[in-house]
């Protein structure tokens, strides 16, 4: 499982993340969209609720991290401005950060993960099914 979120988010990253990444697990019937931006939106990310699934993904150390929603605050922890959230494989924390502003043809702002030295190192990939 874990190694076949691997592949599909190093097309995503071949592909510079410009399209929408889908695929079709055999058997399963489960269509996986890695969304088209590098980060989630805060209104996507936001409408994440229990039992949904997210792949975390860290550039730092290149690994796909798969998770279920424990609770309904969890999407709101995933974009809190300034929070933090932390990688389970390199241990790192990120610190969230928003850009973007709201209105312009666009209602929803982009939440990023940043290193400590501002760089984005990871993003949150809502799967939806
Ligand atoms: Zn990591």
């Amino acid at each position: 499982m874990k190694s076949m979120f691997k592949v599909l988010v190093v097309a995503a990253f071949a592909v510079g993340l410009a399209g929408t990444v889908s695929a079709e697990p055999p058997g399963k019937g489960t269509t996986i969209y890695l969304g088209s931006h590098k980060a989630g939106t805060q209104e996507e990310i936001q409408k994440l609720k229990k039992g949904d699934h997210y792949a975390l993904v860290c550039m730092e150390c290149e690994s796909v991290t798969v998770k279920e929603v424990a609770d309904d605050k969890e999407g709101e922890a995933l974009c809190h401005d300034g929070g933090t959230v932390h990688c389970d494989s390199c241990k790192k924390k990120f610190t969230i950060k928003h850009s973007g502003t709201p209105g312009k043809g666009t209602t929803s702002r982009k939440v990023t993960y940043v290193n400590a030295d501002g760089k984005p190192c990871m993003f949150v990939v809502p799967i939806k099914k």
